[in-house]
Protein backbone atom coordinates (compact mmCIF):
# COMPACT_ATOMS: atom_id res chain seq x y z
CA UNK A 1 0.00 0.00 0.00
CA UNK A 2 1.08 3.53 -0.61
CA UNK A 3 0.93 6.44 1.26
CA UNK A 4 1.14 10.32 1.31
CA UNK A 5 4.33 11.50 2.64
CA UNK A 6 3.35 12.00 5.91
CA UNK A 7 3.93 15.87 7.42
CA UNK A 8 5.45 17.19 10.59
CA UNK A 9 5.42 20.07 11.95
CA UNK A 10 8.22 20.70 14.77
CA UNK A 11 7.54 24.21 16.57
CA UNK A 12 10.30 25.43 18.39
CA UNK A 13 14.25 25.40 16.88
CA UNK A 14 16.37 25.11 20.00
CA UNK A 15 17.60 21.69 20.65
CA UNK A 16 14.59 20.22 21.06
CA UNK A 17 13.15 20.93 17.98
CA UNK A 18 16.56 20.64 15.61
CA UNK A 19 17.11 16.79 17.72
CA UNK A 20 13.32 15.86 16.39
CA UNK A 21 13.74 17.00 12.84
CA UNK A 22 17.20 15.03 12.98
CA UNK A 23 15.78 11.91 14.55
CA UNK A 24 12.86 12.42 11.36
CA UNK A 25 14.87 12.65 8.61
CA UNK A 26 17.54 10.28 9.20
CA UNK A 27 14.52 7.32 9.84
CA UNK A 28 12.97 8.32 6.54
CA UNK A 29 14.20 6.77 3.75
CA UNK A 30 13.09 6.39 0.09
CA UNK A 31 9.69 4.02 1.25
CA UNK A 32 8.88 5.81 4.21
CA UNK A 33 9.93 9.59 3.32
CA UNK A 34 8.34 12.39 5.81
CA UNK A 35 8.19 16.59 4.89
CA UNK A 36 9.23 17.95 8.05
CA UNK A 37 8.72 22.02 8.75
CA UNK A 38 10.74 23.35 11.52
CA UNK A 39 9.28 26.72 12.62
CA UNK A 40 11.68 28.71 15.22
CA UNK A 41 10.66 32.90 15.98
CA UNK A 42 14.38 33.20 16.47
CA UNK A 43 16.70 34.31 13.51
CA UNK A 44 18.77 31.56 14.12
CA UNK A 45 17.74 27.78 14.41
CA UNK A 46 19.29 25.26 16.74
CA UNK A 47 20.76 27.39 19.73
CA UNK A 48 17.92 28.44 21.36
CA UNK A 49 17.87 30.23 24.85
CA UNK A 50 20.81 27.29 26.56
CA UNK A 51 23.18 27.52 24.04
CA UNK A 52 22.69 31.15 22.33
CA UNK A 53 24.98 32.71 24.65
CA UNK A 54 28.02 34.52 23.56
CA UNK A 55 30.10 34.20 26.37
CA UNK A 56 32.95 31.65 26.96
CA UNK A 57 32.42 31.20 30.16
CA UNK A 58 29.21 29.86 29.77
CA UNK A 59 30.42 25.84 29.52
CA UNK A 60 28.07 23.09 29.05
CA UNK A 61 27.24 21.51 32.21
CA UNK A 62 27.76 17.87 31.40
CA UNK A 63 30.49 15.86 29.24
CA UNK A 64 31.03 16.04 25.47
CA UNK A 65 30.36 12.46 25.27
CA UNK A 66 26.95 13.19 26.92
CA UNK A 67 25.73 15.65 24.90
CA UNK A 68 25.70 14.41 21.47
CA UNK A 69 22.30 15.17 19.68
CA UNK A 70 22.28 11.74 18.14
CA UNK A 71 20.95 8.94 20.64
CA UNK A 72 22.76 5.93 18.65
CA UNK A 73 26.15 8.05 17.71
CA UNK A 74 27.63 9.14 21.02
CA UNK A 75 30.58 10.30 19.22
CA UNK A 76 28.80 12.56 17.15
CA UNK A 77 29.50 16.13 18.88
CA UNK A 78 33.10 14.76 19.43
CA UNK A 79 33.39 14.10 15.51
CA UNK A 80 32.13 17.38 14.88
CA UNK A 81 34.35 19.21 17.17
CA UNK A 82 37.16 17.73 15.22
CA UNK A 83 36.20 18.94 11.60
CA UNK A 84 35.49 22.72 13.33
CA UNK A 85 39.13 22.50 15.49
CA UNK A 86 37.07 22.59 18.76
CA UNK A 87 39.96 21.16 20.92
CA UNK A 88 37.42 18.04 22.84
CA UNK A 89 37.69 14.93 24.41
CA UNK A 90 35.29 12.71 26.07
CA UNK A 91 35.14 14.13 29.40
CA UNK A 92 35.09 18.21 28.26
CA UNK A 93 33.06 20.82 29.23
CA UNK A 94 32.34 22.56 26.32
CA UNK A 95 31.20 26.48 25.61
CA UNK A 96 27.22 26.25 25.14
CA UNK A 97 28.37 28.93 22.12
CA UNK A 98 30.34 26.17 20.47
CA UNK A 99 27.94 23.49 21.34
CA UNK A 100 25.01 26.26 19.78
CA UNK A 101 26.90 26.20 16.49
CA UNK A 102 27.24 22.09 16.20
CA UNK A 103 22.70 22.66 16.79
CA UNK A 104 22.75 25.22 14.45
CA UNK A 105 24.78 23.11 11.51
CA UNK A 106 23.11 19.87 12.70
CA UNK A 107 20.36 19.87 10.06
CA UNK A 108 22.94 20.47 7.10
CA UNK A 109 25.35 17.51 8.50
CA UNK A 110 23.85 15.07 6.08
CA UNK A 111 21.63 15.28 3.08
CA UNK A 112 17.69 15.19 3.21
CA UNK A 113 16.57 11.68 1.94
CA UNK A 114 14.92 11.03 -1.33
CA UNK A 115 11.93 12.01 -1.46
CA UNK A 116 11.81 13.81 1.98
CA UNK A 117 11.58 17.39 2.53
CA UNK A 118 12.86 20.06 5.45
CA UNK A 119 11.40 23.15 5.09
CA UNK A 120 12.89 25.82 7.77
CA UNK A 121 10.34 28.98 8.78
CA UNK A 122 11.42 31.49 10.75
CA UNK A 123 8.37 32.54 12.29
CA UNK A 124 6.70 32.39 15.17
CA UNK A 125 3.40 29.96 15.48
CA UNK A 126 0.47 31.59 17.33
CA UNK A 127 -2.55 29.70 16.41
CA UNK A 128 -3.14 26.14 15.61
CA UNK A 129 -6.69 24.47 14.96
CA UNK A 130 -7.67 20.62 13.47
CA UNK A 131 -9.21 20.89 10.38
CA UNK A 132 -10.98 17.57 9.26
CA UNK A 133 -7.55 16.03 10.02
CA UNK A 134 -5.37 18.23 9.10
CA UNK A 135 -3.75 20.93 11.46
CA UNK A 136 -3.43 24.63 10.25
CA UNK A 137 -0.97 26.39 12.24
CA UNK A 138 -0.97 30.19 11.47
CA UNK A 139 2.29 32.26 12.30
CA UNK A 140 2.70 36.08 13.10
CA UNK A 141 3.56 37.29 10.21
CA UNK A 142 0.05 35.55 8.84
CA UNK A 143 1.37 32.47 6.79
CA UNK A 144 -0.46 28.67 7.63
CA UNK A 145 1.38 26.06 7.33
CA UNK A 146 -0.33 22.30 7.17
CA UNK A 147 0.65 19.42 9.04
CA UNK A 148 -0.50 15.88 9.76
CA UNK A 149 1.12 16.15 12.96
CA UNK A 150 2.76 18.55 15.14
CA UNK A 151 5.62 18.67 18.13
CA UNK A 152 5.72 21.38 20.42
CA UNK A 153 9.45 22.02 21.36
CA UNK A 154 9.11 25.51 22.98
CA UNK A 155 11.56 25.22 25.52
CA UNK A 156 11.30 27.29 29.11
CA UNK A 157 9.30 30.30 30.24
CA UNK A 158 10.95 32.90 31.71
CA UNK A 159 10.86 32.37 35.96
CA UNK A 160 7.68 33.90 37.77
CA UNK A 161 8.05 36.11 40.75
CA UNK A 162 8.51 34.07 43.65
CA UNK A 163 5.73 35.24 45.86
CA UNK A 164 6.69 37.51 48.83
CA UNK A 165 9.45 39.39 46.43
CA UNK A 166 8.39 42.80 46.22
CA UNK A 167 10.94 45.10 44.49
CA UNK A 168 10.15 48.27 42.46
CA UNK A 169 9.90 47.73 38.96
CA UNK A 170 13.50 49.80 37.89
CA UNK A 171 15.36 48.00 40.19
CA UNK A 172 13.92 44.25 39.29
CA UNK A 173 15.30 42.19 36.48
CA UNK A 174 12.45 39.15 35.95
CA UNK A 175 14.14 37.09 33.32
CA UNK A 176 17.62 36.46 33.86
CA UNK A 177 18.17 35.51 30.17
CA UNK A 178 17.47 38.94 29.55
CA UNK A 179 21.20 40.07 26.94
CA UNK A 180 20.33 43.76 28.09
CA UNK A 181 20.84 42.53 31.84
CA UNK A 182 24.25 43.10 32.47
CA UNK A 183 24.04 46.79 31.45
CA UNK A 184 21.31 47.54 34.00
CA UNK A 185 24.08 46.70 36.54
CA UNK A 186 26.31 49.68 37.64
CA UNK A 187 30.06 48.95 38.55
CA UNK A 188 29.57 49.25 42.32
CA UNK A 189 26.19 48.36 42.60
CA UNK A 190 24.84 45.60 45.41
CA UNK A 191 23.26 42.52 43.63
CA UNK A 192 20.49 40.13 44.69
CA UNK A 193 20.41 36.56 42.92
CA UNK A 194 17.30 35.19 43.65
CA UNK A 195 18.07 31.29 43.45
CA UNK A 196 20.94 29.73 44.01
CA UNK A 197 21.20 27.20 40.77
CA UNK A 198 23.08 27.09 37.44
CA UNK A 199 21.61 30.47 36.31
CA UNK A 200 22.96 32.06 39.01
CA UNK A 201 26.29 30.25 38.39
CA UNK A 202 26.01 31.98 34.93
CA UNK A 203 25.44 35.56 36.26
CA UNK A 204 28.43 35.16 38.89
CA UNK A 205 30.62 34.28 36.29
CA UNK A 206 29.81 37.28 33.41
CA UNK A 207 29.10 40.13 35.95
CA UNK A 208 32.73 38.91 37.51
CA UNK A 209 34.10 39.84 34.33
CA UNK A 210 31.70 42.69 33.16
CA UNK A 211 31.30 44.19 36.72
CA UNK A 212 33.84 43.34 39.01
CA UNK A 213 33.26 46.24 41.41
CA UNK A 214 29.58 44.97 41.83
CA UNK A 215 28.73 42.73 44.73
CA UNK A 216 27.07 39.67 44.19
CA UNK A 217 24.47 37.97 47.22
CA UNK A 218 23.00 34.83 46.21
CA UNK A 219 19.75 33.57 48.13
CA UNK A 220 18.11 30.79 48.27
CA UNK A 221 15.73 29.01 50.88
CA UNK A 222 18.48 26.56 51.64
CA UNK A 223 21.03 28.89 50.06
CA UNK A 224 22.94 25.59 48.43
CA UNK A 225 24.95 26.11 45.45
CA UNK A 226 24.80 23.21 42.74
CA UNK A 227 27.73 20.41 43.46
CA UNK A 228 30.54 20.33 40.78
CA UNK A 229 31.61 17.47 38.74
CA UNK A 230 34.78 15.34 38.61
CA UNK A 231 36.98 15.67 35.57
CA UNK A 232 36.57 12.56 34.65
CA UNK A 233 32.99 10.53 34.00
CA UNK A 234 31.14 8.78 36.72
CA UNK A 235 29.85 5.38 36.27
CA UNK A 236 26.63 3.77 38.06
CA UNK A 237 27.22 2.39 41.27
CA UNK A 238 27.46 -1.25 40.79
CA UNK A 239 25.98 -2.09 44.08
CA UNK A 240 22.65 -0.20 43.18
CA UNK A 241 19.98 -2.39 42.18
CA UNK A 242 17.85 -0.80 39.07
CA UNK A 243 14.39 -2.08 39.88
CA UNK A 244 11.87 0.23 39.65
CA UNK A 245 11.25 0.98 43.69
CA UNK A 246 8.87 3.21 45.93
CA UNK A 247 10.46 6.43 46.85
CA UNK A 248 11.01 5.11 50.40
CA UNK A 249 13.09 2.07 48.79
CA UNK A 250 14.74 3.98 46.68
CA UNK A 251 16.08 7.15 49.77
CA UNK A 252 16.95 3.88 51.71
CA UNK A 253 18.90 2.04 48.61
CA UNK A 254 20.98 5.40 48.66
CA UNK A 255 21.56 5.64 51.82
CA UNK A 256 22.88 1.86 51.99
CA UNK A 257 25.03 2.48 49.14
CA UNK A 258 26.48 6.06 50.79
CA UNK A 259 27.11 3.70 53.89
CA UNK A 260 28.98 1.23 51.77
CA UNK A 261 31.17 3.84 50.86
CA UNK A 262 29.69 4.84 47.28
CA UNK A 263 30.66 7.61 45.70
CA UNK A 264 27.46 10.11 45.60
CA UNK A 265 28.07 11.35 42.21
CA UNK A 266 27.70 7.19 41.12
CA UNK A 267 24.50 7.15 43.27
CA UNK A 268 23.03 10.30 41.02
CA UNK A 269 24.30 8.00 37.92
CA UNK A 270 22.02 4.89 39.06
CA UNK A 271 19.47 7.05 40.02
CA UNK A 272 19.16 8.89 36.53
CA UNK A 273 18.58 5.56 34.63
CA UNK A 274 15.89 4.40 37.13
CA UNK A 275 14.75 8.28 37.40
CA UNK A 276 11.91 8.39 35.04
CA UNK A 277 10.79 4.65 35.41
CA UNK A 278 10.73 5.59 38.85
CA UNK A 279 8.27 8.80 38.74
CA UNK A 280 6.11 6.87 36.49
CA UNK A 281 5.39 4.04 39.36
CA UNK A 282 5.25 6.39 42.13
CA UNK A 283 1.69 7.24 43.35
CA UNK A 284 0.28 10.97 43.41
CA UNK A 285 1.58 11.37 46.88
CA UNK A 286 4.71 10.04 46.61
CA UNK A 287 5.89 12.51 43.42
CA UNK A 288 4.08 15.52 45.64
CA UNK A 289 6.51 14.11 48.71
CA UNK A 290 9.47 13.61 46.74
CA UNK A 291 8.79 17.47 45.00
CA UNK A 292 8.42 18.83 48.27
CA UNK A 293 11.49 17.00 50.60
CA UNK A 294 13.88 15.81 48.22
CA UNK A 295 13.79 17.70 44.65
CA UNK A 296 16.11 20.59 45.98
CA UNK A 297 18.62 18.50 47.47
CA UNK A 298 18.59 16.25 43.63
CA UNK A 299 18.48 19.18 41.86
CA UNK A 300 21.93 20.44 43.03
CA UNK A 301 23.82 16.76 43.09
CA UNK A 302 22.23 15.80 39.44
CA UNK A 303 22.71 19.69 37.41
CA UNK A 304 26.13 20.24 38.56
CA UNK A 305 28.77 22.75 37.88
CA UNK A 306 31.44 22.15 35.07
CA UNK A 307 35.26 22.45 36.91
CA UNK A 308 36.28 25.57 35.24
CA UNK A 309 32.27 27.14 36.44
CA UNK A 310 33.07 26.21 39.67
CA UNK A 311 36.72 27.61 40.07
CA UNK A 312 34.83 31.01 38.84
CA UNK A 313 32.31 30.90 41.91
CA UNK A 314 35.16 29.60 44.46
CA UNK A 315 37.33 32.42 43.15
CA UNK A 316 34.48 35.15 43.64
CA UNK A 317 33.39 33.46 47.16
CA UNK A 318 37.02 33.73 48.38
CA UNK A 319 37.23 37.45 47.14
CA UNK A 320 34.33 37.97 48.91
CA UNK A 321 32.67 39.40 45.59
CA UNK A 322 29.78 36.45 46.46
CA UNK A 323 28.30 35.76 49.00
CA UNK A 324 25.80 32.79 49.97
CA UNK A 325 22.35 33.38 52.11
CA UNK A 326 19.20 32.12 52.72
CA UNK A 327 16.42 33.69 51.34
CA UNK A 328 15.05 34.61 54.72
CA UNK A 329 18.38 36.31 55.99
CA UNK A 330 18.47 39.03 53.26
CA UNK A 331 15.49 42.11 52.74
CA UNK A 332 15.69 42.60 48.86
CA UNK A 333 13.99 46.27 49.19
CA UNK A 334 18.17 46.87 50.19
CA UNK A 335 19.60 46.35 46.98
CA UNK A 336 20.51 48.10 43.88
CA UNK A 337 19.13 45.41 41.39
CA UNK A 338 17.28 42.27 42.35
CA UNK A 339 17.49 39.38 39.66
CA UNK A 340 15.02 36.54 39.64
CA UNK A 341 16.64 33.57 39.14
CA UNK A 342 14.59 30.72 40.16
CA UNK A 343 14.25 28.58 37.42
CA UNK A 344 11.61 27.90 34.54
CA UNK A 345 8.01 29.35 35.29
CA UNK A 346 5.18 26.57 34.26
CA UNK A 347 4.87 25.75 30.20
CA UNK A 348 0.94 26.56 30.42
CA UNK A 349 1.49 29.90 32.24
CA UNK A 350 -0.43 32.39 30.24
CA UNK A 351 1.31 35.67 28.18
CA UNK A 352 5.03 33.64 27.75
CA UNK A 353 3.73 32.03 24.17
CA UNK A 354 0.76 33.24 21.52
CA UNK A 355 0.27 29.26 20.84
CA UNK A 356 0.37 27.86 24.30
CA UNK A 357 -2.42 31.00 25.05
CA UNK A 358 -4.15 30.01 21.98
CA UNK A 359 -4.42 26.03 22.65
CA UNK A 360 -5.28 26.90 26.32
CA UNK A 361 -8.33 29.49 25.44
CA UNK A 362 -9.23 25.80 22.83
CA UNK A 363 -9.14 23.67 25.51
CA UNK A 364 -6.65 21.46 23.51
CA UNK A 365 -4.07 21.87 26.55
CA UNK A 366 -4.14 21.91 29.93
CA UNK A 367 -1.71 21.97 32.98
CA UNK A 368 0.32 18.51 33.68
CA UNK A 369 1.00 17.29 36.92
CA UNK A 370 2.47 19.39 39.53
CA UNK A 371 1.23 22.12 37.40
CA UNK A 372 4.69 22.72 35.65
CA UNK A 373 4.32 21.18 32.20
CA UNK A 374 1.60 20.01 29.94
CA UNK A 375 -1.10 17.66 30.44
CA UNK A 376 -0.26 14.42 28.28
CA UNK A 377 -0.90 10.81 27.58
CA UNK A 378 1.34 7.85 27.60
CA UNK A 379 2.79 8.48 24.12
CA UNK A 380 3.15 12.15 24.97
CA UNK A 381 -0.18 13.51 23.23
CA UNK A 382 -1.20 16.52 24.43
CA UNK A 383 -4.90 15.78 26.56
CA UNK A 384 -7.51 18.63 25.97
CA UNK A 385 -9.46 19.97 29.09
CA UNK A 386 -12.11 16.36 28.90
CA UNK A 387 -9.14 14.46 29.22
CA UNK A 388 -9.09 13.25 25.34
CA UNK A 389 -5.78 12.94 23.82
CA UNK A 390 -4.71 14.96 20.50
CA UNK A 391 -4.87 13.09 17.50
CA UNK A 392 -1.38 14.04 16.57
CA UNK A 393 -0.03 17.10 18.59
CA UNK A 394 3.04 15.85 20.98
CA UNK A 395 5.24 18.10 23.53
CA UNK A 396 8.49 16.97 24.14
CA UNK A 397 11.50 19.21 26.25
CA UNK A 398 10.10 21.42 29.19
CA UNK A 399 6.15 20.81 28.64
CA UNK A 400 7.01 16.80 29.80
CA UNK A 401 7.78 17.88 33.82
CA UNK A 402 5.54 16.57 35.58
CA UNK A 403 4.34 13.54 33.21
CA UNK A 404 8.47 12.76 33.38
CA UNK A 405 11.04 13.56 36.03
CA UNK A 406 13.41 14.20 34.39
CA UNK A 407 13.08 16.30 30.89
CA UNK A 408 14.76 19.09 30.07
CA UNK A 409 18.53 18.38 29.25
CA UNK A 410 19.57 16.94 26.09
CA UNK A 411 20.22 13.63 27.20
CA UNK A 412 16.17 13.73 28.26
CA UNK A 413 15.33 14.69 25.05
CA UNK A 414 17.23 12.53 23.33
CA UNK A 415 15.76 9.96 24.44
CA UNK A 416 12.00 11.53 24.61
CA UNK A 417 13.15 12.37 20.82
CA UNK A 418 13.78 8.92 20.07
CA UNK A 419 10.86 7.19 21.87
CA UNK A 420 8.30 9.71 20.25
CA UNK A 421 9.69 9.39 16.37
CA UNK A 422 9.86 5.22 16.94
CA UNK A 423 5.78 5.80 18.13
CA UNK A 424 5.14 7.87 15.04
CA UNK A 425 7.33 5.72 12.59
CA UNK A 426 5.55 2.44 13.79
CA UNK A 427 2.44 3.94 12.92
CA UNK A 428 3.79 5.47 9.74
CA UNK A 429 3.86 8.77 11.13
CA UNK A 430 -0.50 9.47 11.56
CA UNK A 431 -2.44 6.71 10.15
CA UNK A 432 -2.02 7.96 6.41
CA UNK A 433 -4.41 7.94 4.01
CA UNK A 434 -3.75 5.35 0.97
CA UNK A 435 -2.74 7.41 -2.11
C1 LIG B 1 20.79 28.67 30.51
C2 LIG B 1 20.60 27.20 30.30
C3 LIG B 1 21.70 26.36 30.20
C4 LIG B 1 21.53 24.99 29.99
N1 LIG B 1 22.63 24.19 29.88
C5 LIG B 1 22.46 22.87 29.63
C6 LIG B 1 23.59 22.01 29.44
O1 LIG B 1 24.72 22.44 29.55
N2 LIG B 1 23.36 20.69 29.17
C7 LIG B 1 22.08 20.18 29.06
O2 LIG B 1 21.92 18.99 28.80
N3 LIG B 1 21.00 20.99 29.24
C8 LIG B 1 21.16 22.28 29.52
N4 LIG B 1 20.07 23.09 29.69
C9 LIG B 1 18.75 22.50 29.59
C10 LIG B 1 18.12 22.94 28.26
O3 LIG B 1 16.80 23.26 28.61
C11 LIG B 1 18.16 21.89 27.16
O4 LIG B 1 19.44 21.38 27.01
C12 LIG B 1 17.72 22.42 25.81
O5 LIG B 1 18.43 23.56 25.42
C13 LIG B 1 16.27 22.72 25.77
O6 LIG B 1 15.97 22.89 24.42
P1 LIG B 1 14.52 23.21 23.96
O7 LIG B 1 14.53 23.14 22.48
O8 LIG B 1 13.54 22.38 24.69
O9 LIG B 1 14.26 24.70 24.47
P2 LIG B 1 14.84 26.09 23.93
O10 LIG B 1 16.28 26.03 23.75
O11 LIG B 1 14.27 27.14 24.82
O12 LIG B 1 14.20 26.22 22.49
C14 LIG B 1 12.83 26.47 22.26
C15 LIG B 1 12.76 27.26 20.98
O13 LIG B 1 11.41 27.35 20.60
C16 LIG B 1 11.19 28.63 20.03
N5 LIG B 1 9.76 28.89 20.14
C17 LIG B 1 9.02 28.88 21.26
N6 LIG B 1 7.73 29.12 20.95
C18 LIG B 1 7.66 29.25 19.61
C19 LIG B 1 6.58 29.50 18.70
N7 LIG B 1 5.33 29.66 19.15
N8 LIG B 1 6.86 29.57 17.38
C20 LIG B 1 8.15 29.41 16.92
N9 LIG B 1 9.21 29.20 17.74
C21 LIG B 1 8.94 29.10 19.07
C22 LIG B 1 12.07 29.56 20.86
O14 LIG B 1 12.39 30.72 20.15
C23 LIG B 1 13.29 28.68 21.13
O15 LIG B 1 14.32 28.87 20.20
C24 LIG B 1 20.22 24.46 29.91
C25 LIG B 1 19.12 25.31 30.03
C26 LIG B 1 19.30 26.67 30.22
C27 LIG B 1 18.09 27.54 30.34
Amino acid sequence: MAYDVPRVLVVGGGAAGVITADTLLRQASADAPVAVTLAERAPVVGPGLAYGTTDPRHLLNNYALRMSAREDDPEHLLRWCRTRGVAAEEGSFLTRSAYGRYLAELLDAEPVPDGSTLERVHDEVVELTDADGTYLATTASGSVLTADVVVLALGNPPPRVPRGLEVPADRLVVDPWDPGLVDRVGPHDRVLLVGTGLTTVDLVASLGDARPGARITAASRHGLLPRRHLPELPHPSPGFDGDVRSLREVLAEVRAGRAAGADWRSLVESLKLLGNDAWSAWTPAERSRFDRHVARRWEIARHRMAPPMAAIVDQALASGRLTLARSAEVDPASYDLVVNCTGPGPVSAPGWNPLVDDLVRGGVLRPGPLGRGVDLDRDGALLDTCGVPARGIYAIGAARRGFEWEVAAVPDIRRQVVGLVGRLTARRLPAASPA
